[in-house]
């Protein structure tokens, strides 16, 4: 659980523009032969500035969600506008320049290379792109989500809370303006928890910045400024400044009503 924290917005962090958009998008996948619909005509709209959760049961269609608004799965119908750019009219390379420059995906699995320490998995994407990071960059990196000691542990010998840390310390890293981030937080614990989180809002309420983060926690959830909940691969409520038991009471309504 993460405690809730709630800093003032200033003028210069109030949301300046739309940062992700979605029109009736849909998402099918063909399993045998038949197509089977997971998200169902979603519509949402999140400004830069903002720090949003999406939260539902699982199997709702949050992560499927995440994968079509950052372009990294393909809508088969509907419009998803990232960054002030229609997703649909980019091609593969202005998609991967976008993903290597300004938008950053967490996974709700880690993928780290095991033989890479912590310091060279989070540079990793810099050397994939032949370039390096800027002194320094990494250790702060490190140092932000807490793993300052734990630079040159390898993942195997790492708990999940730490990858799950590393794997975020790796997206930070490319200071993207957008961060996507399935479940960051679920292996953590209260403290570590709340410095991630910090890190998402710090980035979140930057210039042109905004993170959209899926969870499970309703602190996590109420620390947020804003609350989309998902069923059945519909949004089909939001709150926004909520209180924690709010955001639990709600979520468990979702949960009982999608199992009947
Ligand atoms: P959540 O993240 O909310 O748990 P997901 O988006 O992972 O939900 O999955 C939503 C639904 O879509 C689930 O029923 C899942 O089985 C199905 N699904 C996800 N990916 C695929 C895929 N590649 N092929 C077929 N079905 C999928
Ligand atoms: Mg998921």
């Amino acid at each position: 659980m993460v405690s809730q924290i709630r800093e003032p917005r200033t003028a210069d962090t109030a949301p300046t523009g739309v940062a992700i958009a979605a029109h009736d998008l849909r998402k099918a996948y063909q399993v045998g032969q038949q197509s089977l619909e997971i998200l169902h005509g979603i519509s949402l709209s999140v400004s830069s500035g903002e720090l949003v959760a999406v939260m539902g049961p699982s199997g709702s269609g949050k992560s499927t969600l995440m994968y079509c608004l950052a372009g990294l799965e393909a809508p088969t119908g509907g419009h998803v506008q990232l960054a002030g750019r229609p997703l649909e009219r980019l091609s593969r390379a202005d998609l991967a320049r976008m993903r290597r420059t300004s938008v950053g995906f967490v996974f709700q699995s880690y993928n780290l290379i095991p033989t890479l320490t912590a310091a060279e998995n989070v540079a990793l994407p810099y050397l994939l792109a032949g370039r390096k990071p800027a002194a320094g960059l990494v250790e702060q990196t490190l140092e932000a989500v807490g793993l300052a000691q734990r630079a040159t542990a390898r993942p195997p010998s790492m708990s999940g809370g730490e990858q799950q840390r590393v794997a975020l310390a790796r997206v930070l890293a490319q200071q993207p303006e957008v961060i996507f981030a399935d479940e960051p937080t679920g292996a953590l614990d209260t403290r570590t928890g709340e410095l991630v989180l910090a890190e998402l809002r710090r980035i979140a309420h930057s210039p042109k910045g905004c993170v959209l983060v899926v969870t499970h926690d309703p602190s996590v959830a109420a620390a947020c400024d804003r609350t989309l909940f998902l069923r059945d691969g519909q949004l089909v409520q939001e709150l926004r400044g909520a209180s924690v038991d709010v955001v639990a009471a709600t979520l468990a309504r979702l949960g009982a009503r999608s199992g009947g």
